[in-house]
């Protein structure tokens, strides 16, 4: 559920038109709503009932902008980051450290040590060396780490297999089979504090079965763990929850069916449970808002050209993913059209043969979410700025990123000095 509806025949973003958002900041433009951030969190929330003191870490990678997080952060949630630089913006926001996790497969020595010195909560390590290194830089700072292991599971997770992480041939996490000897290694690093087991098998999961699989998996190496002597009070169950992304799909399984999975899964576990939602939070809460530049003909269905392109929104070029494309102000009827970018690639392409709201030029259209893993995917190609962000909250709006002048982007480029003239 989301909070884009229409009103007197305009999208509105809670109580603000969008029309409204276009004229004032221009278009291409992102579009949050606080009131379905809270919401979802507030699902998540219920969902887990009866699950002691969950440890809800945002996966700050889906929306990193600091309006997004110092929303969570006043609604106590953590965050799992998967770089210096996520960390630091995590902080920036407001999130306490003691709820930050850190994920990834590449943390470096300096990254390690950001976070140890801002006392991060947990470490998820998805190697041995990295063991050894993270034990390495805790010892050089006088510190211990808190740390888990990510564990491969080895289970398809059935979603697209650019954003699949749970198989044996993908980059992430332990072997199952290596797990135990990971763990008698940790236990012999004088940094190191093992204190959990992790685990995520992948984004848009919109089948509960490979997760819980994974889950008791989980289940038997704490149970395995313990047996050996070691000590687990947490266990990472990661993010990965599917969104309703296309309407004539079937619906995703719901947060609530999740909660019920995870607690009959981890009933006796005797842990606190670690969660790493990303998508569910925010992907219903974005849109992006676009204005329709020209309509072209096509050989058979027209082209709609619209003034955001693949570097505004990169999911459909990256994943082949399918976002809801709405008039703003519609018109009434449907067409079939291709709607398409300016950028001088094919795959410049976010929609072939979509039935939509019939749009001519100087239209404004909005793609639904695209909360998630949009504007933080957003990049300069074809030297066309960062987009824009706005976050609205029932009759406010504000803009949370602004449009950056192409001349920052001309002035962050130097030249050599054999081609300096001015310095020559
Ligand atoms: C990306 C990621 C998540 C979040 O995935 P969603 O599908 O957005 O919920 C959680 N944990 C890890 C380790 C990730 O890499």
């Amino acid at each position: 559920m989301d909070h884009f509806d229409l009103r007197d025949g305009v999208l509105h973003a809670e109580d603000v038109p969008l029309s409204l958002i276009a004229e004032e900041v221009g278009t291409p433009v992102y579009v949050y709503s606080t009131a379905t951030i809270e919401r979802h969190v507030h699902v998540f929330r219920e969902a887990l009932a009866g699950v002691a003191d969950p440890w809800i870490a945002f996966a700050v990678k889906a929306n990193p902008n600091r309006a997004v997080l110092a929303t969570l952060a006043r609604l106590g949630l953590g965050a799992d980051v998967v770089s210096g630089g996520e960390l630091l913006r995590a902080r920036a926001a407001g999130l306490a450290a003691e709820k930050i996790v850190f994920s990834g497969v590449g943390k470096t020595a300096d990254e390690m040590a950001l976070a140890l010195r801002e006392g991060i909560g947990q470490f998820n390590l998805e190697s041995e060396p990295e063991a050894e290194m993270l034990s390495a830089v805790a010892t050089s700072l006088g510190v211990t780490a808190p740390v888990a292991f990510r564990i491969n599971p080895n289970v398809d997770a059935g979603t697209h297999a650019k954003i699949s992480t749970g198989k044996s041939e993908d980059k992430f996490g332990v072997a199952y089979d290596r797990a135990l000897a990971a763990y008698e290694l940790a236990r012999n690093l004088p940094g190191l504090r093992v204190q959990g087991v992790a685990v995520h098998i992948g984004s848009q999961l919109t089948d509960l079965a490979p997760s819980r699989a994974a889950f008791e998996k989980v289940g038997l190496l704490i149970a395995e763990l313990r047996a050996n002597g070691h000590e687990i009070t947490t266990a990472d169950l990661g993010g990965g929850l599917g969104v309703p992304y296309d309407p004539s799909l079937p619906l995703p399984p719901s947060p609530a069916a999740y909660g019920e999975m995870v607690r009959d899964v981890t009933a006796g576990w005797n842990v606190r449970l670690v969660f790493e939602p990303g998508r569910v939070i925010v992907g219903n809460a974005g849109i992006l808002l676009s204005r329709v530049v020209r309509v072209k003909q096509g050989s058979a269905d027209p082209f709609v050209i619209v003034d955001a392109a693949m570097n505004d929104l990169l999911r459909p070029s990256l994943y082949d993913a399918w976002h809801h494309i709405r008039a703003v102000v519609p018109r009434g009827p449907s067409f079939t059209a291709n709607i398409v970018g300016p950028i001088c690639e094919s795959g410049d392409t976010f929609a072939k043969k979509r039935p939509m709201d019939q749009v001519e030029p100087g239209d404004l259209v909005a793609f639904m979410t695209a909360g998630a893993y949009g504007a933080t995917m957003a990049n300069t190609y074809n030297s066309r700025p960062l987009t824009p962000e706005v976050m609205v909250s029932e009759t406010n709006w504000a803009i949370v990123r602004n449009r950056q002048p192409i001349e920052m982007l001309i002035a962050a480029d130097d030249l050599p000095p054999w081609l300096d003239e001015e310095a020559a």
